[in-house]
């Protein structure tokens, strides 16, 4: 997994400012102290490592023209070099205004997450998320989103997310390179795709479009500083009969014109169980009927409403037995319903 990398300088045991001899010299001297024939029993394997780490700074750090993309950009000096090209020739050769990260700047981000999507898809990146200031102290935030139903909504619930990041190649520890030539795991990038599962307690109540911080869960620093942070953007999905207002919910009841007429009691549908509600007489269509508590949960421990909008329905085909009822309803007086906007219209 995700092993931090040791700065090529320090492995090196030289400043930033060391000349090319000085560089040499000092790669000579720790090459014979971590040769692997010179080594025997549990050492030997560290040994190894260590002498493949020297020979991999010493690779780039002597030849003038990586030194000064590994200067600028680090450990992804490869990647950013072929982001680069990319964007050089996507914009015309030339322009080369191209970002990335440095020491997880804010700002930079941008770009970056582009490339990293473009190589390993899934989990966004955002660069210079709080507290990234400094130079690479801490690993970059993910962002990612997880879409929920609104029963998913009333309850909480936990949500295993996957997340994909790059991690050093381990074929060639991320250098990108196994015997001078291109990693073929890695295809010279220094760099494969992970894929991790972890679990995110996702609270009662989230709003759609919500944005949840698991801290500590995001990229791992280059450096072995502190992961940088998730950021799940909750997406709420659509109900088929619930509309959501806040904690509240709308949906639509469709009642015969008797029930609205006489008043009954209906069998309604909740996001649990259906429930049984009261359809005063007298209800006209558009009426509200408003169950107390049967929304989401909200703030403070409460729960919204839950509102049925009551939308009055004719049987349809009527039967012979209902034609003649109507008929009858038909023949007795009563003013009329529009008498009321036609006065209104003239004024
Ligand atoms: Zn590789």
């Amino acid at each position: 997994m995700a092993t931090a990398q040791r700065d090529y300088y320090d492995l090196l045991g030289v400043s930033r400012s060391a000349t090319p001899d000085d560089i040499k010299k000092a790669f000579r001297r720790l090459a014979r102290q971590f040769h692997p024939d010179l080594h025997a029993g549990a050492r030997k394997g560290e040994m190894e490592n260590k002498f493949k780490g020297l020979n991999e700074a010493y690779e780039v750090l002597s030849d003038p023209e990586s030194r000064k993309k590994y200067d600028r950009y680090g450990h992804q000096w490869e990647q950013a070099e072929a982001y680069e090209r990319a964007q050089q020739q996507s914009r015309g050769a030339g322009v080369g205004d191209a970002q990335w990260p440095q020491g997880g700047q804010a700002g930079a981000g941008a770009d970056f997450s582009d490339i990293f999507e473009s190589f390993f898809g899934g989990g966004r990146r955002r660069g210079g998320g709080p507290g990234s200031e400094g130079s690479g102290a801490r690993g970059e935030d993910l962002i990612t989103s997880v879409r929920l139903s609104l029963r998913e909504v009333i309850s909480g619930v936990t949500q295993r997310i996957q997340l994909t990041e790059p991690v050093p190649c381990r074929s060639c520890q991320g250098t990108g390179r196994v015997s001078r030539r291109p990693c073929p795991e890695c295809a010279g990038a220094g760099r494969t795709p992970d894929t991790r599962m972890i679990d995110v307690k996702i609270p009662a109540g989230i709003q759609d479009g919500k944005r949840i911080r698991v801290p500590g869960k995001g990229a791992p620093a280059p450096n072995g500083g502190r992961r940088g942070d998730l950021f799940l953007n909750v997406e709420v999905a659509k109900h088929p009969v619930f509309a959501r207002e806040g904690a509240d919910l709308d949906a639509t009841l469709p009642v015969w014109p008797w029930e609205a007429a006489l008043g009954a009691e209906v069998t309604a549908p909740t996001l649990g169980d259906p429930i049984k509600v009261r359809v005063p007489a007298g209800s006209q269509s558009g009426n509200k009927l408003r169950i107390k508590g049967k929304g989401l949960p909200a703030d403070g421990g409460t729960r919204g409403d839950l509102y049925f909008v009551l939308q009055i329905i004719l049987p349809s085909p009527l039967s012979e037995d209902e034609r003649r009822q109507y008929e009858e309803m038909a023949k007795a007086a009563r003013p009329d319903p529009r008498g009321d906007l036609i006065r209104k219209a003239g004024q």
